[in-house]
């Protein structure tokens, strides 16, 4: 089944672009085939939709009005920071309006006592480290696109980055949201303080895809600058023994900084893209960084050390000074454009498991691959059990879209089947949709339903993405559930 859009029927409202123009100056609306073209997708590019309207706002006033016209007209909003989500959450809507925060680019405050900065949502992630560091701060959550995402992209996903397992997704690193509601109210949920009374929105906003309200500004948390960052790099010659010395690590009560897996197929790629010194040989790597204080991280990476030759590394490097810590997370950062140069087309999936899982689920991921013919390389935040497989495929050769789609869906599934979940920092967007309905059952579907109508009564904000209607899972689910218990047709079992 393609992963497209929940359905819904078309309300093309054309006359709401004149009011728009009659209230925001010129330049913020958008409309001729030509200024609406860059923003038919986000980093999801197989899927395209060109909005009816592009507005970019620059103040909280402007966007409010924004919100009570298509409140009012019943015409959808679709917010967009940097437009890189890779599940096409900011997918733009054919009758709807396409709202970027993009001139919403302002650092507020920077308070270095607190350890907090007030930021606008279009402000981007790297950009708010970049300003903290003359305070000897730094803004821990590091999506790999943090020289482009915006922070508004990173809380309304959650996302997480390769330090996450030391200190936390998004949701952890923000203590307050400034939003509008579909109805143009402005209101805000959390405090400065660590701990808020009343039900817990902030943590309900995080995460919620544009779909509740639109986020205008946001406090977010610094953290001092560790006195000392060590980088490791280990060789394994199996994937198993790699999956193995992770949980290893992990159970030995040592929590690194990050900690990163790629397979043979990803550090070829990368070593060629960047030249960082890999062991090309090697079935798997893991890329381990401690940090803290100068004797705490001698000591940490003395027993890591002995821990992963123990747990069968055949090499560990460490290190010799921050010029090769950088070095060894380079060809990580950069894996996702090195894949891409061995295919056309690739389709990054993003699903999270339980650490001790994470040899069988690679093993299964081999069969799949084998099963539809389609390469894959898998780079992955290994301490959060967060995987990302990369599936090579070519769009020009009818038919392989949807076999990587397919082949996609089939790992999300192997993922809820082992006790993991669909996304682990990605989002569900329109790609997963579907798997969606094999995670949650339809009482709890219709809770997060509940949920959406009490912010956004008439479904205006993001619709049709994030949580799939019962109507799509019981289309889905006669295919792929049987009394609760996924089938998955044709595939090897181990
Ligand atoms: C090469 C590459 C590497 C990546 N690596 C990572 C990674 O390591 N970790 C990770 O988590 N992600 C990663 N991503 C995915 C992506 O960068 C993140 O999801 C990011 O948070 C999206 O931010 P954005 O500003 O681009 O948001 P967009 O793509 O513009 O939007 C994402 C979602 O947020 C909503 N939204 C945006 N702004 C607002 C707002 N102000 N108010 C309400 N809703 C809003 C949109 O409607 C949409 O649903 C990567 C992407 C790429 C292309």
């Amino acid at each position: 089944m393609p992963r497209i859009p929940d359905e819904r029927p078309l309300s093309p409202q054309p006359g709401i672009i004149d009011e728009l123009r009659r209230r925001l100056p010129t330049a913020s609306v958008l409309s001729t085939p030509a200024e609406l073209a860059p923003y038919e997708c986000d980093g999801l590019t197989a899927f395209r939709q060109r909005p009816m309207v592009v507005v970019l706002p620059e103040t909280v006033e402007q966007v409010q009005t924004v919100l009570r016209l298509c409140h009012a007209a019943r015409v959808p909003v679709v917010a967009r920071g940097a437009g890189t989500g890779l599940s096409g959450g900011a997918l733009p809507l054919e009758d709807g309006v396409l709202l970027s925060l993009a001139r919403f680019n302002r650092i507020l405050h920077i308070d270095p006592d607190n350890g907090t900065a007030r930021v606008q949502p279009g402000v981007r992630n790297l950009a708010i480290t970049e300003a903290a560091a003359a305070h000897g701060l730094y803004y821990a959550p590091d999506p790999s696109s943090q020289i482009a995402c915006s922070i508004g992209g990173n809380v309304a996903e959650n996302s997480g980055g390769v330090h996450c397992l030391k200190y936390g997704l998004t949701v952890h690193n923000i203590l307050r949201l400034t939003l509008i509601g579909i109805d143009g109210e402005l209101f805000e949920v959390g405090a400065e303080a660590l701990d808020s009374p009343g039900l817990d929105l902030l943590a309900l906003m995080t995460g919620s895809e544009g779909m509740l309200a639109v986020i205008v500004e946001i406090t977010v948390k610094l953290l001092p600058r560790p006195e000392r960052a060590q980088g490791l790099l280990a060789a394994f010659d199996s994937v198993e023994r790699a999956g193995a010395a992770v949980a290893r690590l992990i159970a030995s009560g040592i929590t690194p900084a990050g900690l990163e897996m790629m397979d043979n197929p990803a550090i070829r790629a990368a070593e060629a893209f960047v030249h960082a010194g890999y062991p090309e040989d090697a079935a798997a790597v893991l890329i381990c960084e401690l940090d803290g204080f100068n004797a705490e991280v001698s000591f940490e990476v003395m027993r890591v050390r002995e821990l992963l030759l123990d747990a069968g590394a055949t090499e560990v490097r460490t290190a010799r000074d921050d010029a090769e810590r950088l070095n060894f997370w380079k060809g990580r950062k950069a894996a996702f454009p090195a894949v891409g140069r061995l295919s056309p087309d690739y389709y990054c999936m993003d699903g999270t498991i339980p650490r001790r899982e994470l040899a069988t689920v690679l093993k299964r991921i081999e069969a799949l691959s084998e099963h539809y013919g389609l390469r894959v390389a898998n780079v992955f935040h290994a301490g959060d059990g967060n995987l990302h497989p990369l599936i090579l495929y070519d769009a020009n050769v009818p038919g392989e879209l949807d076999k990587a789609e397919d082949f996609g869906g089939d790992i999300l599934e192997l993922c809820v089947q082992v006790g993991g979940t669909v996304t682990g920092e990605h989002g569900v967007g329109v790609e997963k949709l579907n798997q969606m309905c094999v995670q949650f059952d339809s009482d709890e579907l219709t809770q997060m339903h509940a949920v959406k109508a009490a912010f956004d009564p008439h479904g205006l904000l993001n619709p049709g993405k994030a949580v799939p209607t019962l109507h799509r899972c019981a289309e889905f689910g006669a295919m792929h559930v049987h009394h609760g218990e996924l089938k998955f047709p044709e595939l090897p079992r181990f």
